[in-house]
């Protein structure tokens, strides 16, 4: 049998995963009583490797010490979280994806500007969350279809989104408030990364038996990819090479990853099979 293997050219970490990774090994060389609140990348073994290199991950801001040395994340932090860690003397080592900076930047432009904001996306996502505090409390999070039953849009407003979500679903809310209201301006958040890949993989799945989706089942981009690509042939997300085991190889085979995936374990992967 011919067992033919595609790995796609956009896989592996994204841009803003590989700087906060790359930069948090540098911290953890460095210094001691480094935290977290969360996992900083939606990926175990990339969390369990940092962890052994003396990340502290916690849940919530009161297990951070005062003067402790504090990593935000790729998502960003909620703007309250950041002033509480600052109380503390804590040292803040932020490594935020510049693409989040920039739309938390908007955010505060368009607030500036009297827009209320709207933000298409999952409200308990930690990138959403930080946005919404950008966003202030009057922010509305549209998350499905039904959130804006019964919902009155007055202008002027401004929407944004979750960088990863399916633009399906951006288009589809997107045209239900323009519905809603006559004057409203929408703006495309989704990360340019993430469409790249999610295009590329469209275009392998098509011509394949199945697709292989490296990455966390936790990810949210992961989940979204195997969404899409379902539409297309068989995906399964495996998150390490003994997965493999319990599903069934069809071929050809098309190989690719969640943004917070190392490259090494696709290697691995791509290698057992
Ligand atoms: S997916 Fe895009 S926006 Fe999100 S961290 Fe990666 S580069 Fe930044």
């Amino acid at each position: 049998m011919n067992k033919e293997i595609f790995i796609a050219r956009f896989c592996g970490f994204c841009t803003g995963v590989t700087k906060a990774v790359k930069e948090t090994e540098k911290v953890l060389k460095s210094k001691k009583n480094v935290y977290c609140i969360g996992d900083l990348i939606h990926n175990s073994f990339v969390i369990e490797e940092l962890k052994s290199l003396g990340l502290k991950v916690v849940d919530d801001i009161s297990q951070i010490p005062e003067n402790a040395n504090f990593i935000v994340r790729a998502h960003g932090i909620p703007v309250e979280t950041l002033k509480q860690l600052k109380k503390k003397n804590c040292r803040i080592f932020d490594f935020t994806c510049q693409i989040l900076k920039r739309v938390h930047h908007l955010i505060e432009e368009l607030k500036k500007q009297k827009f209320k904001i709207i933000i298409i996306g999952n409200p308990n996502h930690p990138e959403v969350k930080a946005f919404i505090s950008h966003a202030g409390k009057d922010a509305l999070v549209v998350f499905k279809d039904s959130d804006l039953e019964n919902i009155k849009i007055l202008p002027p407003c401004a929407v944004i989104c979750q960088s990863t979500i399916d633009k399906e679903m951006f288009l589809r809310i997107s045209r239900k408030l323009i519905e809603k209201t006559r004057k409203i301006l929408i703006i495309n958040t989704i990360c340019g990364e993430v469409e790249a890949r999610r295009k590329e993989a469209i275009k392998l799945a098509k011509n394949s038996k199945m697709v292989i989706i490296v990455g966390d089942k936790k990810s949210s981009n992961t989940k979204h990819l195997a969404k899409i690509l379902r539409k297309f042939t068989r995906a399964e997300i495996v998150s390490d090479a003994e997965e493999l085991e319990k599903i069934k190889i069809e071929y050809p085979i098309f190989l690719t990853s969640g943004a917070s995936t190392p490259m090494r374990l696709i290697k691995e992967i791509a290698k057992k099979l």
